[in-house]
């Protein structure tokens, strides 16, 4: 109980941080509503939650060994179902033998913009949502404060299997699963990507010094991506919130969006 109250007096900080007012006070580890859960707008675009496989898709893979490579010939620029069908079915690397649930990602099918973070936790991988703990309320706000809604942009991670224990994904299997984020992101065609974190920033680009790196526009394939921390990461290092305030600005700019007035 502490830890998750020491999680929520963070989210309060945070959310002076980014000039947001702290408002619903959720419970710790309530997870937010499904995007279909949520009040219409009248400016919301279909977000992608369908985009999940079936629960039959879902069921704890416990038999049998990983596969060589992921089952995606062809996927370069299939529809994003398809995708999380082959991500359900893959056990090209070992992170299936844990797995509760696949977490491809959500979203809007059409987003400007998608966040990449590293991987699903525990959080993720009972729900088979991406951000959905207390680092996923932390990122709502994140867009929030950019103008937007969770439900305009598309979140994913590098990975779609909950590494154990929350380990940093090894890397042959970010090297498995990079195919499925690659077709994601051919598919959606976002017009910038912000990695959340040193993972993705490795995993797409190649690179490493996420602390050296933040805020600077790269390219993946001539799509902007502008690096930035992963939420998790700001939950811990209170420093870095005005720095990952400034990188947001850097995607907004991108985006040809001013930050909202406050
Ligand atoms: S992490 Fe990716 S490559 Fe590994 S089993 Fe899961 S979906 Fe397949």
């Amino acid at each position: 109980m502490a830890d998750l109250l020491d999680n929520l007096k963070q989210l309060v900080e945070l959310d002076r941080s980014f000039g947001i007012e702290f408002q619903g006070k959720p419970a710790p580890g309530q997870l937010p509503p499904l995007p279909s859960q949520r009040p219409a707008a009248s400016d919301q675009r279909p977000a992608a939650s369908s985009q999940r496989p079936t629960a039959s898709d879902q069921r704890p893979a416990t038999s049998g060994q990983p596969s060589a490579v992921p089952a995606l010939s062809g996927l370069a620029s299939a529809d994003l179902d398809a995708i999380a069908v082959s991500i359900a079915q893959c056990r090209a690397c070992g992170l299936c033998q844990q797995r509760t649930k696949t977490v491809p990602g959500e979203g809007s099918p059409t987003p400007e913009l998608v966040f990449v973070g590293e991987g699903p936790g525990a959080d993720e991988d009972a729900s088979g949502r991406p951000f959905v703990g207390a680092a996923g309320q932390l990122l709502d706000k994140m867009i929030g404060a950019m103008g937007m809604k969770r439900e305009d942009v598309f979140i994913c991670n590098v990975v779609k299997c909950r590494p154990p224990g929350n380990r940093t994904p090894e890397p042959d299997e970010m090297a498995a699963c990079l195919p499925f984020l690659e077709a994601q992101l051919t598919t959606l065609k976002p017009k910038v990507i912000c990695l959340l974190g040193a993972t993705p920033l490795k995993a797409l680009l190649g690179l490493t010094g996420i602390t050296r790196l933040h805020g600077q526009r790269k390219e993946w394939r001539g799509v902007p991506v502008i690096p930035s921390f992963h939420p998790a990461y700001l939950l811990r290092n209170a420093e870095a919130k005005k720095p990952a305030w400034e990188d947001l600005k850097v995607v907004l700019g991108v985006l040809g969006r001013e930050p909202p007035k406050r």
